[in-house]
Order: C-alpha cells, then structure tokens, then sequence
C-alpha cells in the first residue's frame, strides 16, 4: 500500500506559505511505514523542533487503475476519511532551499495519521465535504473540498498517469490554511461535518 500525498491544493494555505500556485498539482508519496498505527500517540521526532500538522480530506482506492479518465475516477473509490500529513516543516525548508526531495520532513515514521473511513454514499456531493481539526479543542485548520484547486476527480486522472493505482492505497488530498506547530500533551480531534473520525495525542 502507498500513500500518495498532493501539495499546494487550497489556495489560502499556497498563500500562507507564500509558496507560488502550482501548474500541476504537487505530488509526493510516503511509505507504508509512515502510517501512524490506530490509538497510538505520535511522538515528536528528535531531527525537528517544528512539526505541523496538515489536516486532509482523504480517499481510498478500491480498484488497480492506470490512466483514469476524471469521467470514471469515481469508480475507484468508495470511502472518504480524514488524516493528517505530519510535516517537519524546519527539515522541509532546508530541503528545499536546497532543492533536495522532501521525503525526509514528509515520510517519516508516523507521519501518516488515517482516521476512520466514512461511505461515500454518505455524502451528496464529494465536492463540498466540510471539514475541521481541532487542538486542544480549539478549531486551528477548517476546509472544504469545493475551495480545492484539483478536486478528487482530477488528482485520481492526474496520479494515475505516474502511479498504478493499487486497492488500499490511499491519496492524501492537500491542506488547507491554518497549518501550525504541535507541542507535547497537545490533542488533535479531526471531524468530516460534526463527526470525529480520529484523535491524537502528541508526546
Ligand atoms: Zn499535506
């Protein structure tokens, strides 16, 4: 199974970063073991002093396809979920001031949080699926899959033109502004509309 992460799909957090809009979307791919296992805390990795927390909308592939057309890409998945793509936005910086890949700052263990999965059917329109993370219980990143700049439909035709898509992999969807640092004893709560789908402890 691999997770395959895109970059730069919401407008106000590309703003945020001031980070330049994409004329692709951004891709980048974490492994197996980045996925933080169920009920478990995340741990603060010793190589950052800056881990964010990057809330989104996630999709589950049910289906090995290559080449999807965006007409058909909504054959390939039947469950939307929420996660987090812990980032060491520190080592990411000094990556890319060096034009070096990210995997270090975005692939590391645990770094892949993956709530519980909700049936597709559930939702009238994929397109407008609200979402929020709370810390502490305090809303920090709030987001809607209308204000992506690729929406499901599109990353699924745009992904697949570089990566078979396989049943269990999982595409990570990119996240909206609010983007920000965790501390040890913080609690992350993600919710689809009113309903929570994971929380985390961070240690
Ligand atoms: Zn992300």
């Amino acid at each position: 199974m691999k997770i395959i992460c895109i970059g730069r799909n919401y407008t106000d957090h590309i703003e945020e970063l001031k980070n330049e809009k994409p004329s692709d979307p951004v891709v980048f791919i974490k492994p197996d073991t980045s996925v933080l296992l169920k009920k478990q805390p995340f741990f603060i990795p010793d190589f950052s002093d800056n881990i964010h927390h990057e809330v989104e909308i996630l999709v589950k592939i049910t289906k090995v396809g290559k080449h999807i057309d965006r007409k058909f890409a909504h054959k390939y998945y039947d469950q939307i979920g929420l996660g987090i793509d812990f980032t060491a936005r520190d080592l990411q910086s000094s990556l890319r001031e060096k034009g070096l890949p990210w995997e270090k700052s975005k692939s590391f263990d645990g770094s892949a949080v993956i709530g519980d999965w909700i049936s597709k059917d559930v939702f009238s329109d994929c397109n407008n699926i609200a979402f929020h993370l709370e810390k502490n219980k305090e809303v920090v990143q709030k987001g809607n899959t209308k204000f992506m700049l690729w929406k499901i439909d599109e990353l699924i035709e745009y992904v697949s033109k570089y990566f078979t898509l396989k049943i269990g992999d999982v595409i990570f969807t990119g996240t909206p502004a609010g983007v920000g640092a965790v501390q040890t004893d913080d609690t992350l709560t993600g919710f689809i509309g009113e309903q929570q789908l994971f929380s985390i402890r961070i240690k």
